[in-house]
C-alpha cells in the first residue's frame, strides 16, 4: 500500500509545484506582454503628438494669427503659444495686445468727437447735444468697435433724457454687431448693452443667443469677457420664469464655466511654466533631442516645446488628454494585436505602466480581468494538468483496489484451504475408525449373533462407500482443478441413476431414521450423460440433506420433465440457507459461517462439484431455500431429442 500511496503523493506534490511555477511564469509571462504593450502604445501616443506638434508649427509659421485662434489644426490641441524669454504669450493676449483696441487710440478724429461730446454730456449736461455728437460719432465711424462704443454712450445718454425707447433701440443694436467686437479689455461691447435688453419681453433669449455666438467667435475672447458672459447668464437663469429660458441659460453657464476653466488652467499652466523644466531650448540645445511632453492640471493637459528651429523662441503646444485618448482609440494609431481593457492614467504619481520615457506623467493600466492575453492558455494549461493528475491517481489507486482485493481473495482462500485439510482430515478419520472397530470386533467372533454380523458388515461396506465418496470428491476436484476431468457421456436412463442414488443412500438415511420419498417419472428418455458423475451429484445433494436437515427427518428425491429439460430435484426440511449465501455455496471450499454449520463435517467441495457436472452437461443448479424451512436443489438437464 506504502508501496502505492508514496508514488503518487510525490507526484500530487510533484504537480502541484509545476503547476504553481506555471502560475508564476504565466504572471511574468503576462507582466511582460503588459509592459511590452505599453511601451508599443507609448510609441504610438508620442508619435502621434510629435505630429500634431510639427503641424501646429508650420501652420503657425505660415500664419501669425494661428496663436489666437481658438481652433486648430487638430482638435485635440487647446492652444498653441509662442515662447519668448522663459514666457509663453496666452492666446487672448495674442488676439488683443493690450491696447490695441480703435477705440483706446487717442489721437484719431474719432476719440477727438468722442471727449467733446463726453464733454457736453458730464460737465454741460446738455444732454441732447451730446446726443447728437455721439449719433454723428456712430454714424461716421471707421470701425465696428467705434461704433459700437459711440452707440453705447449714446444710449446711456437718451436715457438721461428720458427717452427709454430709443435708448433702447440703440443698445439692441450694439447687442446686433458681428460678434468679436470688443473693447481694449477684450470684453464683447455687445455684453455691455445686454443689461437693458434684459428688461424688454424677449431680452433674455437674446441675451443668450447673443452670448453663444461670441463664445463662437474665431478669436478667444478675453477672460474679462467670459466673466462678465457668466455673470449675464447667472442673472437670467436666477430671474427668468421660462423654464426654456432657463435650461438655455444652464447649458450655455456650462460651456462658459468650462471656457473658463481652461483659461484659468492656461493663466496657472503661464505661472508654472518655468517650474515644468520644459523651458527654455536654445537652438543648440537640438543634440539633446526632442523635449520630453508632460503632463499638467485637472483636466489634464499634456504640454510639450518644439526645439526651437524657427525664430524667435520656440513654441508651446497643449494637448487636451481626453480628446487625445479618444481620437488615439479612433484612429489609426493604435498598434494592431493589442488588446482592449486598459485605460491611461494621467499625473506625475501614477502607478501605471510607464508608456515612454518622453511622455512625463503618463502611464497605462490594465483592467484586472483583462489579463485575456494569456489567461486562455494558462487556464487550459491547468485543466490539462489537473486531468492528468486526477487520470493518474485514479489509475494509482484502481491499481492499489486491485491489488488489495487480489490480496484478500489470496488470504480468504488460503484460509479455506487450511480449513479444507483440517475438515478432510477428519472426514476421513470417522469411517476409518468405525470400519476399523467394526472389523476388529467381528475378528475377535465375539458377536455369534448372524444377524449383528451382517448389520456389522453392512456398517463396514456404508462406511467405506461413504469413504469412497470423499476421495471421489476429493480426487474429482483436485482433476477438475488441473483442467483433467473428462466426463464419459452414453446413453442412460436418469430414472435409473436417480434409484440407484436413493439405494446407495437408503442405509445411512435409514440409520439416522430419514424417510426417504422417491418420486420417479418413468416416461423420461434415454439422455447421453456420464452415469458415475450424475450419480455422484444427487449422491452430494442427498448427503448434503441428510447432513443440514437438524431435526427434521424427511428428504425428498425426484426426477421429472419441465418443459425440455430434466429436473432432479433434492428436498429437505432442515435447517435452510440465508439468500446471502445462497449465492457462494457453490464456490470451492465455501461452507456457511455459522457455529452450528461449522461443527458439521464438511469440505465445502459438494455444490461446487454438482455445479461442474451440471454445467459440463450442459445444465445448471439453482437452490431455494429459506432458513429454518428447509432447502430444494435442483439440477436442470437438457433432454436431448436425437436418438
Ligand atoms: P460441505 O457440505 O462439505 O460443507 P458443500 O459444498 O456440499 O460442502 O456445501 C457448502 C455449504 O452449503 C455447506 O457447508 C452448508 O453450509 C450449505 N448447504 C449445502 N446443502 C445444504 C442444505 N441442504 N441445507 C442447508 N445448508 C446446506
Amino acid at each position: 500500500m506504502v508501496a502505492v500511496l508514496l508514488p503518487s503523493l510525490v507526484l500530487v506534490a510533484l504537480t502541484l509545484r509545476i503547476v504553481t511555477q506555471e502560475r508564476e511564469l504565466a504572471q511574468k509571462r503576462i507582466a511582460d506582454e503588459h509592459r511590452r504593450i505599453a511601451r508599443e502604445i507609448g510609441q504610438a501616443l508620442l508619435a502621434r503628438l510629435e505630429r500634431i506638434k510639427l503641424e501646429e508649427a508650420a501652420a503657425a509659421a505660415s500664419d501669425p494669427r494661428h496663436f489666437s485662434r481658438r481652433r486648430y489644426l487638430n482638435a485635440e490641441v487647446v492652444f498653441v503659444a509662442k515662447v519668448v524669454d522663459n514666457h509663453f504669450i496666452l492666446p487672448w493676449d495674442v488676439a488683443r495686445p493690450p491696447g490695441a483696441s480703435s477705440v483706446s487710440d487717442q489721437n484719431t478724429e474719432f476719440a477727438r468727437a468722442m471727449r467733446q461730446a463726453e464733454y457736453q454730456e458730464f460737465a454741460i449736461k446738455d444732454y441732447p447735444r451730446a446726443s447728437d455728437l455721439y449719433r454723428r460719432s456712430a454714424g461716421s465711424a471707421a470701425a465696428l468697435d467705434q461704433e459700437g462704443y459711440a452707440r453705447l454712450q449714446l444710449a446711456r445718454a437718451l436715457a438721461k433724457m428720458k427717452r427709454p425707447r430709443e435708448s433702447l433701440s440703440e443698445y439692441q443694436k450694439v447687442l446686433s454687431l458681428p460678434p468679436g467686437v470688443v473693447d481694449e479689455y477684450g470684453v464683447p461691447l455687445s455684453l455691455y448693452a445686454a443689461e437693458p435688453v434684459l428688461q424688454t419681453p424677449a431680452g433674455s433669449r437674446a441675451v443668450i443667443d447673443r452670448i453663444e455666438a461670441e463664445l463662437k467667435a474665431e478669436a478667444w475672447p478675453s477672460p474679462a469677457g467670459i466673466y462678465l458672459a457668466r455673470d449675464l447668464l447667472e442673472k437670467i437663469r436666477d430671474a427668468s420664469f421660462e423654464p426654456a429660458v432657463q435650461k438655455e441659460a444652464r447649458d450655455a453657464l456650462l460651456e462658459v464655466r468650462q471656457r473658463l476653466e481652461i483659461m484659468e488652467q492656461a493663466l496657472a499652466l503661464q505661472t508654472d511654466f518655468q517650474r515644468l523644466g520644459l523651458a527654455p531650448l536654445q537652438s543648440t540645445d537640438l543634440s539633446r533631442g526632442e523635449p520630453p511632453w508632460t503632463v499638467y492640471g485637472q483636466r489634464p493637459w499634456v504640454v510639450g516645446l518644439t526645439a526651437a528651429t524657427q525664430a524667435p523662441g520656440s513654441l508651446l503646444v497643449v494637448v487636451d488628454t481626453q480628446s487625445l485618448f479618444s481620437s488615439f482609440w479612433a484612429g489609426q494609431d493604435i498598434p494592431k494585436d493589442v488588446p482592449s481593457g486598459f485605460r491611461f492614467l494621467t499625473g506625475l504619481a501614477s502607478d501605471g505602466l510607464p508608456l515612454n520615457s518622453r511622455l512625463q506623467g503618463l502611464s497605462l493600466v490594465f483592467e484586472p480581468n483583462a489579463s485575456d492575453i494569456s489567461s486562455k492558455p494558462w487556464s487550459a494549461q491547468r485543466s490539462f494538468y489537473f486531468l492528468a493528475l486526477v487520470l493518474v491517481l485514479g489509475i494509482t489507486l484502481f491499481g492499489a483496489y486491485l491489488l488489495w482485493r487480489d490480496v484478500r481473495r489470496e488470504v480468504g482462500m488460503a484460509d479455506l484451504r487450511s480449513q479444507f485439510v483440517s475438515s478432510v482430515s477428519h472426514e476421513l478419520k470417522t469411517p476409518l475408525t468405525a470400519i476399523r472397530m467394526f472389523a476388529e470386533t467381528l475378528r475377535l467372533g465375539r458377536s455369534k449373533d448372524t444377524a449383528t454380523q451382517m448389520e456389522y458388515l453392512d456398517t463396514i461396506v456404508n462406511e467405506s462407500e461413504r469413504l469412497t465418496r470423499l476421495l471421489n470428491n476429493v480426487l474429482d476436484f483436485s482433476k477438475i482443478e488441473r483442467g483433467e476431468r473428462i466426463y464419459h457421456p452414453a446413453p442412460a436412463s436418469l430414472a435409473e441413476i436417480v434409484r440407484a442414488a436413493a439405494r446407495a443412500m437408503e442405509y445411512p438415511l435409514k440409520q439416522r431414521g430419514f424417510a426417504l420419498e422417491v418420486e420417479v417419472d418413468e416416461g423420461l428418455p434415454e439422455v447421453r450423460v456420464d452415469r458415475d458423475a450424475i450419480e455422484q451429484a444427487v449422491l452430494n445433494l442427498l448427503s448434503n440433506a441428510m447432513k443440514y436437515s437438524g431435526e427434521s427427518r424427511t428428504v425428498g428425491l425426484s426426477v421429472r420433465r419441465e418443459g425440455d429439460r430434466a429436473l432432479i430435484q433434492v428436498t429437505d426440511k432442515g435447517i435452510g440457507i440465508e439468500s446471502k449465501d445462497q449465492a457462494r455455496i457453490f464456490e470451492k471450499f465455501y461452507r456457511v459461517p455459522t457455529p452450528e454449520n461449522q461443527s458439521l463435517p464438511g469440505t465445502g467441495l459438494g455444490l461446487a462439484l454438482v455445479e461442474h457436472i451440471a454445467k459440463a452437461h450442459g445444465g445448471s443448479v439453482r437452490v431455494e431455500s429459506a432458513p429454518g424451512e428447509g432447502s430444494t436443489f435442483s439440477i436442470l438437464l437438457p433432454l436431448e431429442n436425437k436418438p
